[in-house]
């Protein structure tokens, strides 16, 4: 069975696998050279004297040269450690600090240009190389060997299904990041069920839009179409334009995003005549019914939702294809390779239709996240199932709605309200391109519904509008205490909304 990365790689393939968009041509690599190129790179991280378990922290944005960096240090019982390029000097530190890494790979010129990654690395004693293409020759230069400066050159051997390929960190929606620790089983799991659930093969071209410094891009993106022998589009960075030029230039037939990126494309779609799309994948944050519809309609293709996290090496549920079963708009699918239960605090599932705990099972869950007791204590069930902190319930056709997360549900005076239902129900004014509800503290109820909406260009609408608009579609309890009406709502790097960080900086200003 393949259950290492190195075995899961779909090496003969005759597609390519890697295409960077590029002017006047785009490097183009076959799955022969991307092996090769793989194998050159484990040589020089065990010449630098990295052995096993050793975390090689890659700050690389989506590029050739973090593919390969990622491949070799997985495949040689490293552990590879993705970092956002974007972050600032104290997350570096945190990050390097939390998994005290061997190495930090950068881009080139950083060095000289001594950006937050490097001074970080410096101050916890890592090598620091930086990476960049030459010609399509891949450059590793070593420019402070750090504490492998005493270690001799390793020889290296093949990873095995329970060592763990990658650490990533939680998108720190709810709290501080943690550090979850995959092994190569619980990856090359994921890549499986992602390749049945939308029937991946060799033929498949996808574009590349999502971070690979999270799983989304890394799984779905990237490891699932790359196992199934497909070929993966990486350009650069995303803008709407260039999207699809690449899209259509390279023969793109599918690709995987959160909500955001998809409105931003719907607002800037494809010329006619339209590229033919196998199907587009939503994940990561809720897909209004509304954009859905948009998305469908727009595209001619069928719009799968799925639903996934960072503890599960991503994806848990998935809308089917179309000749597979029904896709249902505001439903996240259902358990794709993965087992789900609704459970009660007690670990009790509950009677169909009611809403409690997205409680899940199966070789992609994670055994724990590094240095943190207390929440490996919580996060699982007696029966061994992990609790998500998501809130929701099954239909009778066994497809999982999400309510909400468990600490961001809106609690009026005992009624629970869920912020993504009125997020999806204010959606619909004509008016509104985006809703965000959340808890505000109230002296009668404990806790009120607020709502920050932001207008379609050139709407106007009142706060009280909307309170009225809410009223007339819901019971009586959820209507919004406050209302605000804003340009923007601030997101985190894989867009995703934090409810409670919203609230307060709108709350701050009542101050
Ligand atoms: P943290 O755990 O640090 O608070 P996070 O949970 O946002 O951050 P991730 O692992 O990146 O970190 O995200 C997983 C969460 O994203 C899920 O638990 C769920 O709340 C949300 N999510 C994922 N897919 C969907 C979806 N299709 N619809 C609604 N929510 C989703
Ligand atoms: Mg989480």
């Amino acid at each position: 069975v393949a259950s290492t990365l190195s075995t899961s790689f779909s090496g003969t393939s005759s597609a390519p696998a890697i295409i960077v968009p590029a002017k006047p041509n785009a490097l183009t690599i076959s799955y022969q050279q991307l092996t090769q190129d793989i194998l050159d790179f484990q040589k020089k991280l065990a010449q630098l004297g990295i052995r096993n378990g050793d975390a090689v922290s890659i700050s690389l944005p989506n590029s050739y040269e973090f593919i390969v960096s990622f491949l070799a240090a997985s495949w040689q019982r490293g552990i590879a450690a993705p970092l956002n390029p974007a972050y600032k000097q104290d997350e570096f530190e945190f990050y390097i600090e939390d998994l005290s890494s061997a190495v930090v790979i950068v881009p080139r010129g950083s060095y000289e240009k001594n950006i937050p990654a490097v001074r970080a690395s410096r101050k916890y004693n890592a090598a620091i190389a930086e990476c960049y293409l030459k010609g399509s020759r891949l450059v590793l230069d070593v420019k402070e060997q750090g504490k492998l400066a005493q270690r001799q050159s390793q020889t290296t051997s093949h990873a095995q299904p329970e060592d763990v390929a990658l650490v990533l960190h939680t998108s720190g929606t709810t709290g501080r990041p943690k550090a979850v620790p995959l092994t190569h089983r619980n990856l090359t799991r994921t890549m499986q069920n992602i390749q049945n659930t939308y029937e991946l093969t060799p033929k498949d071209r996808t574009m590349l839009v999502m971070p690979l410094f999270h799983v989304h891009g890394l799984l779905a993106g990237f490891l699932a179409p790359l196992k199934a022998g497909g070929s993966v589009i990486v350009p650069p960075s995303f803008s709407a334009r260039s999207f699809w030029d690449d899209f259509i230039t390279y023969k793109a037939n599918w690709y995987t995003a959160v909500p955001t990126i998809h409105q931003i494309l719907l607002k800037n779609p494809p010329p006619n005549p339209k590229p033919e799309i196998r199907f587009i994948r939503s994940c990561s944050s809720p897909l209004s019914p509304k954009t859905f519809q948009e998305l469908e309609q727009t595209y001619g293709a069928p719009v799968l939702e799925a639903y996934a996290m960072t503890e599960a090496a991503h994806q848990m549920t998935s809308n089917p294809l179309p000749h597979k079963g029904k896709r249902k708009p505001g439903s996240v699918g259902i358990g794709q390779g993965v087992e789900v239960k609704i459970l009660d605090d007690e670990g009790n599932e509950v009677p169909q239709g009611t809403a409690a705990e997205i409680c899940i099972r199966g070789e992609n869950v994670t055994k724990g996240y590094l240095n943190n007791e207390k929440a490996n204590k919580e996060a699982f069930t007696k029966g061994g199932f992990f609790r998500t902190g998501d809130q929701g319930k099954k239909d009778e056709e066994g497809y999982v709605y999400i309510t909400g997360r468990i600490k961001e549900l809106i609690n009026r005076g005992g009624e629970k309200i869920s912020p993504i239902e009125l997020d999806n129900v204010i959606a619909t004014h004509p008016a509104v391109s985006e809703a965000v509800s959340f808890a505000i503290p109230s002296e009668l109820y404990g806790q009120e519904v607020g709502v920050a909406v932001v207008l379609k260009p050139g709407k106007s609408v009142t706060e009280q509008e909307i309170t009225e608009f809410v009223a007339g579609k819901t019971a009586k309890f959820k209507k919004p205490s406050r209302v605000w009406i804003l340009k923007e709502i601030p997101k985190t790097a894989t867009g995703k909304i934090q409810r409670r960080k919203v609230a307060d900086s709108l709350l701050a200003k009542d101050k």
